[in-house]
């Protein structure tokens, strides 16, 4: 029995882990990665940053995944980095249990001991939840380990020594896989006579990186594939000591969820960078972006940024959130000269574009130059614009001063999802038996932990098929 493996992220060591452990008599097990490889051209931030779902350069990643060139926040909260408590439920598990099992492997390879807790300054915390729940405002308390960018390659390695030394697997960097077929063969080279491989189980988790190939891989199968919602808005940035006794003292990335008034959009804060400063992107077809960054050389900014994001879902004549998202971004792009967008929310709410002049007056200054001050209203639809005014008049009321005139707003900021894959409940093809995905590629996790917890049900699942067929 072989059981072939791709991509050696988050999602493929934690099931090769978990392959491991359940000692299955002679099986084989491979895992192939295609990293690492650097492309420069697009690498905005190359020094790892500090959230979940940034997506913000093309780095191939090697052995580890995204994750091994992040500064690797374990999220441990079922409802951060996928629908975790949902997806363990329909195969018998307890999401609490499965993460807190995968935040065990990480300190028992290395991860620092301590962990950022909430839950331990309880007044402060329920003082916080007691001012979101009389304005409607769910707040996610989230337990937090830190990897650190120092220690993540060593945890990586240690996990692989393991996965290598104590179940033999057999772990191949550089090897990409340019395609797979129903026969569950895997292809090492372009030319379709190419050298390949057979297996009897795949498991296919190619992250980010990887979610264009393997839709289109799993469509030329005749898998079935689906668009995911958009996660579409702007970066906030405002003076940190307004968000301060919250990051500094409850949760360094507070995250909170509003439904807003009059179109009922579900609006998130997302990669709060307390003291941090918003970087521009640049993407494909000349599309640029903002994003967050912590840690720089220059040391603590004056302010603070986070993404303010609307989740769109959308339905047949147009389901692909993908091409949308990018058609806004382009206009957002082009009014910009290429540069993104910067506006005063004071500007944005009287129907003014932003001018230098009144930039560099304003009270908050940007962290972020190279923009272009404008009218973010002449780009993103009328529903978004109202969607943030109305989330920054809510949020107010937990963050005194965020809905000033001289909060700064920065657009296109968005974050693409993969196409999710026509799977059963174990993260099998519903099409090919003995074919499994798992992942952000795969479109059912977002970040280390969720996709470690996808890994982890696709081992069952394979772990269930073999024992089954004996
Ligand atoms: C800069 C950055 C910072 C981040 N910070 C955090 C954070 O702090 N906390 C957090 O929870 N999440 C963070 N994330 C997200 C997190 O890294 C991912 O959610 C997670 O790694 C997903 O795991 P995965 O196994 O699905 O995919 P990945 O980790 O992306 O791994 C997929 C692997 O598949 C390989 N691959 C792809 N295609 C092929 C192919 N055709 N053949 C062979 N191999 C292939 C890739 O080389 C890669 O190694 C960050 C992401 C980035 C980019």
């Amino acid at each position: 029995m072989k059981i072939g493996i791709v991509g050696a992220g988050s999602a493929g060591l934690f099931a090769a882990n978990e392959l491991g452990k359940a000692n299955l008599p002679d099986v084989e097990i491979k895992v192939f990665d295609q990293g690492p490889q650097v492309d420069k051209r697009y690498c905005a931030i190359s020094e790892g940053l500090a959230c979940a779902e940034c997506y913000p350069c093309k780095i191939m990643a090697g052995i580890g995944g995204a994750g091994a060139y992040s500064s690797g926040i374990l999220n441990l909260n079922e409802n951060i980095g996928g629908n975790l408590g949902i997806l363990c439920k329909k195969v018998g598990l307890n999401a609490n249990d499965v993460i807190n099992e995968i935040d065990d492997f990480f300190v028992t390879n290395g991860a620092p001991d301590n962990i950022y807790d909430p839950y331990e300054n309880k007044e402060k915390l329920n003082e916080l939840r007691q001012k979101c729940v009389s304005v409607d405002v769910r707040f996610i308390p989230i337990r937090q380990r830190l990897l650190g960018t120092e220690n993540t390659p060593e945890i990586i390695k240690t996990i692989q020594e393991h996965l290598e030394n104590d179940y033999n697997i057999q772990i191949y960097p550089n090897t990409k896989i340019y395609r797979f077929d129903e026969k569950k063969s895997l292809y090492f080279n372009n030319n379709p006579n190419g050298k390949s491989e057979n297996f009897d189980v795949l498991l296919i988790t190619p992250g980010r990186w990887g979610m264009l190939w393997l839709a289109e891989n799993c469509e030329a199968l005749g898998i079935k594939t689906f668009y995911l919602p958009l996660d579409i808005g702007v970066r906030v940035e405002i003076p940190s000591i307004i968000i301060a006794d919250i990051c500094e003292k409850i949760q360094r990335d507070p995250k909170f969820h509003i439904i807003t008034p009059t179109y009922h959009d579900f609006l998130r804060t997302f990669c709060v960078n307390h003291k941090g400063y918003v970087v521009k992107e640049n993407y494909e077809e000349n599309i640029v972006g903002v994003n967050g960054h912590q840690f720089t050389s220059e040391g603590d900014s004056e302010n603070s940024n986070f993404a303010f994001l609307i989740r769109q879902r959308l339905t047949s004549p147009l389901e692909d959130t993908t091409e949308y998202g990018r058609a806004i971004s382009k206009q957002a792009s082009i009014l910009g000269g290429y540069k993104p967008l910067i506006q005063t929310l004071g500007d944005l709410r009287s129907g003014h574009r932003s001018r230098n002049s009144l930039i560099d007056k304003n009270p908050v200054q940007p962290t972020l130059n190279d923009t272009t001050p404008g009218d973010i209203a002449m780009a993103y639809p009328y529903r978004f614009v109202k969607d943030i005014l109305e989330g920054l008049k809510i949020l107010d009321k937990i963050i005194p001063g965020v809905n000033n005139d001289s909060t700064l707003i920065y657009a296109p900021e968005f974050k693409r999802s993969a196409k999710l894959i026509d799977m059963n409940a174990f993260m099998e093809s519903k099409k090919i038996k003995n074919m499994f995905f798992a992942g952000d590629g795969a479109g059912v996790s977002r970040g280390i932990v969720g996709a470690a917890v996808t890994g982890i049900i696709a081992a069952k699942g394979i772990i269930r098929n073999i024992t089954s067929s004996k």
